[in-house]
Formats: structure tokens, C-alpha cells, sequence
């Protein structure tokens, strides 16, 4: 029978056998960042793996810090990561975890490995080792030091480890198999010397993991059962593994990898998304133009709009790259079903009723939402003098009824929430451009069908001049014009997009969008969807970001 709570995949399948076999008593999995930048989209992939596979089968995950390289590492970027798991709605097991606590128990193994004759120090140069690894298709050599005694490489891991000797002079390797023909069995490195404090352990360690000396080490200390990465580590495993078995760990973790998550269109890689900021490229890890989780939640994306996505991810054997517009499906899914509607005029063009009362003014009350009651109606008041958007009015009378669904002179329309108008007239100014549009009101059509008669072209949003709210809108754009930024040779920054924000000043907003808070996402009716930033201040004006627009392409095509 099929659970339908459980994750469909081959992992689960695994877990499946691995816990109808005893081998898994409680399925325990892990989220292992490196603190080197901020988490992307790729990386919420993994997370929601992760998590929800140790939750569906009543197990649990850690979140642990892989934080062995401390040049390019730093607290910040452990803050971030912290407030982005959690931002995504997951809770990790106990506390959070770091690679750094270990470092006294991988010492020990360091040392324990050499004693049993299975490591040793060498004193090769990172260009000699290497040279004596051989390649794909030659075997390796044996370095020098290979078979130094066991005291001599003692003694040295302890210099190394105090800071007694240079970067680069030395190393500890594995003494595995030179002739493997897995070249990470060919002795590799355990430990490196690095004389740069580590943001956790200060200048206590001169030396630090090779990341396959760590890993599976850590796996093994929290009782990982399934440790689960991506492709790039599947010629690792047999490292993994060989550790597991040459090292007196408490438990046996097992690695099973997936593919990448990768999305045309976007970059997601740590290292290059890190040279966008580092090149002032964008204006930060949160840039709303940025596949971060963090720019992605300025930008208005939902955090169940991401993990809906997620999941509808096959966790494949492969790698593949998804369309964009796939995840934007989700992304408009998930608003479309949550986001309160308001109208914001972006390019505000004066309609004047001539049959209303200059000082009348009208409060509707319009739902906030056309069909979620429980959010509510806000007031929207109505006065002769409202904006429109300069693009909803024409004045060509000749405009066919199905291509322009909006104001054309001489013809009616209905405005949301509220009258029926017909556009009478236009002032211009010297340069023949329309000021203001005259239009007269069809009295008794607000909330109710128009006469028989009358038959509106469409409805277009407004907003009243005098009550409306001075607002700036933010439209981005994707960052890449080319599908795979990261192909062919040039560098991924050759294909940034010069037009990828557009900053719109001078939006008129219906005052319930001053009441906007930060997190709160509203489609602008007939535009998109938008948020609050926070960050952006603009003359005291409001700063909505443009989530994304109504239009989805992807979800007909499917
Ligand atoms: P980056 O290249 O962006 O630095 P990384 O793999 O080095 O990525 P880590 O911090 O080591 O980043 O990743 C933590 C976890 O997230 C790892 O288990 C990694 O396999 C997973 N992960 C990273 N990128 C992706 C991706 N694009 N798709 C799925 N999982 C990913
Ligand atoms: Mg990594």
C-alpha cells in the first residue's frame, strides 16, 4: 500500500528497506552547510529532503554546520543560514551542530589511523602530490614519505597541529591505495595546515579537516542513518565508507547521493552568487534578484511556495536543470490562493467624473480576497477625482472590443469594486499627451450588473486622488538573459542583465496598502504580486517589490 504521507523516492524506498530490515531503528538525517555564504534555492532542495524524509518516517534531522575552512567562513553567514531554516518552517533536532565540535574527536582518529599504519604525514607540495596521483587512466606513485614511521608522523601532526610548521610543508594523508582506480582512495588528505583562526575555535587549531575526513566522522557521532548529498560526492562514498570501517566509530551512517537542483536562469553556486556581491553586481546576499532564500523572501516569495516546488521535484540519479517558469507556477500558485488584492496605479493618469460630487465620498468596502472571507474587506474610498493607469485608457474609438478590454473613449468600463464610467472627453497638454480624462459615472451600478444597454469593455483598477498613497514599485526582471549563465567559457558574468530592476516612482496606492506589513504579500489587482521592503526607503514613500506578474505560461503548457 502506498503511504500516501511518506515522500516518493528512492531514498524513502531505501529507508523503507533499510528499516523493515533492522538495519534503521530511527531514521536520523542532517542539513550540512558550509557557512560560506548565504543558502539558495538549490540548497532548499536538500533541506526539504532532508527534513521531511526524517519526518515522515518519525525520525529527525540535524542541522549541522560543516565549518572547516575558516578563511571562507564566518558567523554572519551562520546567522543567515540559521534564520533561513527556520524561515522555511523546519526545526532541527536539538541544538544546532558544527564540524568544529568535533575537532578533538577527528584529532584523535588522525592519530589513531597513524598508529594503525593508515596515515601518515607527508611532505609533498600540493603540485608533487598532485603529480604522484596519477590521472583517470595512469596510476599513482608513492610519495616518499609513505612508510615513515609510525613516532616520526606522531610527532609531526602534533608540530602541525601547534603551529610549528608552515602552511603548505606538510599534510596528513590516508595511506589507502595509490593504484585504486578511485582517485579518492589514491592516500588522500585528512588534515591541512591553516594558520587563520576559526570563528568557533579561535587559534586553538593550526590545522584542519579535509571535508571527507570530517563528514562521515560527524555522520557517525550524531547517529546519522542516511546521509544524503548531491552527485558531485558519489566517487567519495568509497572514502566514506572506508573511514566508517578503518575508524572505532559508534555507528555505521551510509551516503546516498541525488542530483542537483539546478534552474535555467539562475546561478546556484555559493562561490559565484558571493562575487555578485562581493562585485556590487547586485546590493547583496538579499537582493530580490538573487536565487538566495533570503533575497527571495524580500522579493515576496513564499516560503510554502518554495517547498511546494520542492516537492514537486524528482530527487533523480541525475542532474538536470528545471525551467524557471515552473518554479514561478508555484510561486503564483501559492499567491494567487494567499495574497490579499489592492489596487496600486503604476503610471497614474487623472479620470474625472463629472456627474459626482466634487466632496462626495464613497466608502466601499471590498473583500480582500475574492473568494477567502476569512481575510477580510478593507474600504476603498470613491471620489470624482480617481487614478487610473495610463496604459488602460485609449483614445482610439476604433479599438477592437476583444484586443482592449479597458477605457476607450466614448465607451464604458467598469472600475473594480466600484461604478460603470464612460470616458466623454480628454485635456492635453502642448505636447498633445492626455492630462485628464472626463468620464461620466452610470448611477446604481456599484455591486450590480449594467443595464441592458450598456455593455462596460472590461474593468480596470483606480484608485481616488485624494485618498491615494504615494508609493515607489520595484520590478525585477531575471538577473541572466542567457538560460545557462554557467556554459560555454565566458564567464557567468558576461550574461548579467543591465535591465533586470526597474524602479517605478510615483505609484498612487489605495490607502489600505499604507497598512501593508512586512511579509504580508498582495496582488495588485490586474499586475501582480507584491511585498513590502523594508530596506528600500524612498522619500518616506512606500517600496513594494514586484514578486512576480499574473501571466503563467508554464502550467498550460504541462
Ligand atoms: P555551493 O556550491 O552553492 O557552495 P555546496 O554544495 O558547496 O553548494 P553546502 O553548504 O556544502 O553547499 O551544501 C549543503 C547541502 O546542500 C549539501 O548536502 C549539498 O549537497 C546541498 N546542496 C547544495 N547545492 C544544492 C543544489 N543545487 N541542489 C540540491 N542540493 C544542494
Ligand atoms: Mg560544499
Amino acid at each position: 500500500m502506498i503511504d500516501l504521507n511518506k515522500p516518493v523516492n528512492f531514498i524513502q524506498n531505501i529507508i523503507d528497506s533499510d528499516l523493515a530490515s533492522g538495519r534503521v531503528v530511527e531514521v536520523v538525517t542532517r542539513f550540512p552547510p558550509e557557512p560560506n555564504g548565504y543558502l539558495h534555492i538549490g540548497h532548499a532542495k536538500s533541506i526539504c529532503l532532508n527534513f521531511d524524509l526524517a519526518v515522515a518516517n518519525g525520525g529527525r534531522c540535524n542541522l549541522r554546520f560543516d565549518d572547516t575552512n575558516p578563511e571562507t567562513e564566518s558567523p554572519e553567514y551562520v546567522d543567515a543560514i540559521i534564520e533561513d531554516v527556520r524561515w522555511l518552517g523546519y526545526d532541527w533536532s536539538g541544538n544546532v551542530r558544527y564540524a568544529s565540535d568535533y575537532f578533538d574527536q577527528l584529532f584523535e582518529w588522525a592519530q589513531f589511523l597513524i598508529k594503525q599504519d593508515k596515515a601518515y604525514v607527508c611532505e609533498l607540495t600540493s603540485s608533487q602530490t598532485r603529480e604522484y596521483r596519477g590521472t583517470l587512466t595512469l596510476g599513482g606513485r608513492d610519495s616518499p614519505f609513505r612508510y615513515r614511521p609510525v613516532s616520526e608522523s606522531l610527532e609531526l601532526l602534533e608540530q602541525m597541529r601547534h603551529g610549528q610548521v608552515e602552511e603548505g610543508k606538510m599534510t596528513l594523508r590516508a595511506r589507502i591505495d595509490m593504484q585504486s582506480p578511485n582517485i579518492n582512495l589514491r592516500d588522500p588528505v585528512l588534515y591541512r595546515i591553516k594558520k587563520y583562526p576559526h570563528h568557533r575555535t579561535g587559534r586553538v587549531w593550526s590545522i584542519y579537516p579535509s571535508y571527507d575526513f570530517a563528514h562521515g566522522q560527524e555522520d557517525a557521532l550524531e547517529g546519522i542513518t542516511h546521509s544524503i548529498c548531491t552527485l558531485e560526492f558519489a566517487d567519495n562514498r568509497a572514502l566514506y565508507d572506508w573511514f566508517i570501517e578503518n575508524l572505532p566509530v559508534p555507528a555505521t551512517p551510509k551516503q546516498f547521493e541525488f542530483g542537483r537542483l539546478n534552474i535555467n536562469y539562475m546561478v546556484t553556486s555559493k562561490r559565484k552568487l558571493k562575487q555578485l556581491v562581493d562585485e556590487n553586481i547586485v546590493d547583496g546576499w538579499d537582493d530580490p534578484r538573487m536565487p538566495t532564500l533570503s533575497g527571495m523572501r524580500r522579493r515576496g516569495i513564499t516560503a510554502r511556495a518554495i517547498k511546494n516546488f520542492c516537492k514537486s521535484l524528482a530527487v533523480a540519479k541525475t542532474d538536470g536543470v528545471v525551467d524557471i517558469a515552473q518554479f514561478e507556477h508555484f510561486i503564483r500558485d501559492d499567491l494567487n490562493k494567499h495574497a490579499k488584492r489592492g489596487m496600486c496605479v503604476l503610471e497614474p493618469l487623472k479620470l474625472l467624473i463629472t456627474n459626482y460630487s466634487g466632496d462626495c465620498v464613497e466608502d466601499l468596502s471590498i473583500p480582500y480576497h475574492p473568494n477567502r472571507s476569512d481575510l477580510g474587506y478593507r474600504t476603498v474610498p470613491f471620489t470624482a477625482a480617481i487614478w487610473i493607469d495610463r496604459n488602460d485608457f485609449s483614445e482610439n474609438r476604433a479599438l477592437s472590443r476583444k484586443k482592449f478590454k479597458r477605457l476607450v473613449l466614448g465607451d464604458y468600463v467598469r472600475l473594480r469594486g466600484a461604478y460603470i464610467v464612460r470616458a466623454d472627453s480628454v485635456t492635453k497638454d502642448v505636447n498633445g499627451i492626455v492630462t485628464e480624462v472626463r468620464a461620466s459615472l452610470v448611477p446604481g451600478t456599484v455591486g450590480k450588473s449594467a443595464p441592458e444597454d450598456i455593455k462596460p469593455r472590461g474593468v480596470i483598477h483606480w484608485v481616488s486622488e485624494q485618498y491615494s498613497v504615494d508609493c515607489c514599485v520595484h520590478q525585477y526582471d531575471r538577473l541572466f538573459s542567457h538560460p545557462l549563465p554557467e556554459s560555454g567559457d565566458e564567464s557567468f558574468t558576461k550574461f548579467i542583465n543591465l535591465n533586470s530592476l526597474k524602479v517605478i516612482n510615483g505609484c498612487k496606492a489605495e490607502p489600505a496598502l499604507a497598512k501593508a506589513r512586512m511579509g504580508e504579500n498582495y496582488q495588485f489587482e490586474r499586475i501582480g504580486y507584491f511585498c513590502l521592503d523594508d530596506r528600500l526607503k524612498n522619500d518616506d514613500d512606500l517600496v513594494f517589490n514586484c514578486t512576480i506578474g499574473l501571466r503563467d505560461t508554464w502550467s498550460k503548457t504541462q
